[in-house]
Parts: C-alpha cells; structure tokens; sequence
C-alpha cells in the first residue's frame, strides 16, 4: 500500500464519459490498497473558452488587476472538473472529496497567471486519506497572501500534481496523459521514435527545456528539487487494464541512474523552432563588451539562450546570440537603437529562419567524442552548423530551419536511437 498522486490532464478529463472513466481507474488503484490523490486539468478545451471570453471583453493588459481576475476566471475550469469527478467517484460507490486551491491550501506568490507555489499545507488531505477518502485537488491553481485565486501558467496542472505529491512524500506521481510516455524524439518527424522505459530527472529537464513538450518544465523542476519519482503514461488505456502492468507502462522519471541507462550514450534528440539569431557586428574588443550588450537586452526582460564571441581581428569581434522567436524584433530594434551607437559597433543583423537541435544523454558524461560525433554526422549530411552550446549532459546546435527534421532524423540513426535496448517500440 503506498501513497500515489495521479494527475489528468484536459483530454483525459474531456467528457462526462471519460471522467467516468478516470474515476473507475481511480477507484481500482484506490481498492487495490493505495491511498489516491488526484489532481485533474480542466476539461480540454475549456481554459481557451475561459480566456478566450475575457478577451472578448478587454484586450490582455499587463498589470495586477487584470491578472487577478483571468485567475479568477481561468481557475473555474479545474473547480469544475474537479467536483465533475468527485462526483463520479461518489457514483462508483467511494468516498471522495474535492479541494479547490485555496481550500488546502495551496500558497503561491502574487504573480498572477504565472504564480509560483510557495507551499502546501497537507493536514487537511491527509486526514482525509486516513479515513479512506479519495481527495481531488484542482490543478493550475493556488492562493497568494492576500487571499487571493492564483494560477500557475498554462499546463501548470503538472505543477500542482508533483508539488501535491512531493507535500505528501507520495510514492509515485502518476501523469496520466495524451502520449504514452517521453519518446526519443517526436515521432512525428522521426517514425521509428521510441518510448523510453526510463530517463533520467535531469535529461528530462534538458528534453523539456529544449523543446519536449511532455511536461511543464517547472514540474520537472519540482520534481527535481523534491525527488519526486514521476511517470508520464497513457490515459487511453481501458480503466479496468491489470494494475500491475499499467503501474510499470510508460515512461518513469528517475533519480536513481543505473548501468543500462549510461550506457546509451545519447537518450533523446530535442528540437525546436523557437529561436532567433542575432549579431552585432565590428565591435570593439575590449572588457565589458558582452555585459553591455547581453544587459540592454536583460534590461527589456529577453532572455537569451545560446551566445557566442568570434576571435578579434584587429581588435574588432562579431557577438551573437539567439532570443525567442517572438522578441526577434525588439531585440533588433533595441540593438540598432541603443547598442550599436553606444558600442561605436559596425552593424546589427539577424536570422529568425533558424532552428535548435539538441542531443540529451547522461551517458555523454562518461564518453569521450559524443560532441565531434553529432558534428561528423551533420556535415555529412550537409549541415553548415551557425552555433555551438554544451552542457555535461547536452549539445546544441543551431543550424538552418530548412535541414531540421534532416538533422533529426540523422542524429537518430547515429546514436542507434532507432533499436536501443532500453527502449520499447511505440
Ligand atoms: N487548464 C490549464 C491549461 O490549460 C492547466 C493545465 O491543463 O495544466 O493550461
Ligand atoms: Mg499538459
């Protein structure tokens, strides 16, 4: 018998009839001996609604007294889907109980559609469980100081599940969801992606920040800082599927790294479209150039990813460095406006028809060449690489948009990601 947290996402919780069956899968884990937490989404669809009528009514505006009230707002979603399912769960004969954020209560700080979880108090639930009640508790949302209705940014139910289950010192937090586990890479774009039985917390991290959109990264966070032990499997599964075999389906986020899982030495491959290239060129070459560029930028909240300073010639160098996507523009402006006249810099230019791809591996930690492989394999491919960035257990490159789902597909067949041994076929 353990404590587990299962958390539904919107699909999973989509119609009466699925919630139906959400609570049946509920109730056979629940009888079965566990004590059962559930954080639901709010059913699919209906977070857009909520917003989608606010902005009917008043463009979004930055400021606090906007904010508070699409909290208000956007947060009746999961209250609903919440009771939806209490309710169904008292139809399957069980006892069962739902919280809204603020009923825990889950603290979170005051920045309202983007709030951040302070802390959750786990008395109430926890009495709640001891007299063998299931408890629900919403996701996405909590309550700030003041009293008032906070959520945690769009697909913060992840959020809320780990740090519901990391209050509790679950066993096992359980994300039941649309895809059946963290692949290889998108199937999509690669057919023979595969599932991965296990990846390590901190690959997961890298695959979520680069691009995976499995899991919000800051639940990855959560889950790292408080080693909450995740797996991410399906929702589509019948309800009444063996427990045992659907508690190992999946894809398990672990803390503990074995043999097997270094010895593949690439785990996935991420990829994304989001960034932007940026250059300033003929700067002078002296102290304090990068922290003046990279600081006008900070000052306007871009946030930059990968950066890099060609070798001086003549005491000039070139600075470049990529930005979301959707701050190409100001970034340019604001250069040309404020840097390049500060700076006596010779020009500004950008490429935004750029992409990043990423292979993740902490096998990479323990073997040498992983990096000069991946370039090898580009450039027989053809691929002019623009930028470089690494870290222990990822490399990054940025190149062309046009040869992405090329690159992808390359790297995938290079690293033996089409028939790993720890990996089952989808
Ligand atoms: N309902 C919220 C959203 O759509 C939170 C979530 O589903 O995780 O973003
Ligand atoms: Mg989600």
């Amino acid at each position: 018998m353990a404590l587990i947290v299962h958390k539904y996402g919107g699909t999973s919780m989509g119609s009466t009839e699925r919630i139906r069956n959400v609570a049946r899968r509920v109730a056979k884990w629940h009888k079965a001996g566990h004590q059962m937490v559930v954080v639901p989404s709010a059913m699919s669809g209906e977070t857009n609604r909520l917003l989608g009528l606010a902005k009917e009514l008043a463009p979004a505006k930055p400021g606090k007294a906007h904010g508070r009230e699409l909290d208000m707002l956007a947060s009746t979603g999961e209250q609903a889907s919440s009771a939806l399912l209490a309710i169904a769960l008292q139809a399957e004969g069980m006892d069962a109980v739902s919280y809204a954020g603020w009923q825990v209560p889950i603290k979170t700080n005051d920045a309202y559609t983007k709030a951040r979880i302070e802390s959750i108090d786990d008395a109430r639930v926890r009495a709640d469980l001891e007299a063998g009640k299931v408890v629900i508790v919403t996701g996405f949302q909590g309550i700030d100081g003041d009293g008032n209705i906070t959520t945690l940014g769009r697909g913060g139910s992840d959020t809320s599940a780990v740090a519901v289950a990391a209050a509790l010192k679950a066993a096992e937090c359980l994300i039941y969801t649309d895809v059946d586990g963290v692949y290889t890479t998108d199937p999509r774009v690669v057919p023979e992606a595969r599932r991965l039985l296990r990846v390590s917390f901190e690959e997961m991290l890298e695959m979520a920040s680069m691009g995976s959109k499995v899991l919000q990264i800051r639940s990855v966070e959560f889950a790292g800082k408080y080693q909450v032990p995740l797996r991410v499997l399906s929702s589509f599964t019948p309800w009444d599927i063996d427990l045992a075999e659907e508690a190992a389906s999946g894809t398990l986020i672990t803390f503990e790294e074995d043999e097997q899982m270094e010895q593949a030495v690439v785990s996935g491959i991420a990829f994304n479209r989001d960034e932007a290239k940026v250059s300033v060129l003929g700067v002078p070459d002296k102290p304090g150039i990068a922290a003046q560029i990279l600081g006008a930028v900070a000052d306007a909240n871009i946030e930059v990813d990968v950066i890099i300073q060609n070798l001086s010639k003549d005491g000039k160098t070139d600075f470049s460095f990529t930005v979301h996507r959707n701050d190409y523009q100001k970034t340019l402006d604001l250069l040309k406006a404020q840097v390049v006249p500060a700076l006596g810099a010779a020009d500004v230019v950008g490429d935004n028809r750029i992409c990043k791809v990423s292979i993740v591996g902490i096998g990479m930690r323990s073997h040498v060449g992983v990096a000069s492989r991946m370039f090898r394999c580009l450039s027989n491919e053809g691929i002019n690489i623009q930028m470089i960035s690494t870290s222990e257990i990822k490399t990054s490159v940025v190149i062309d948009e046009k040869y992405m789902e090329l690159a992808v597909r390359a790297l995938h067949r290079e690293f033996d990601l089409d028939r790993t041994a720890d990996t089952i076929s989808a």
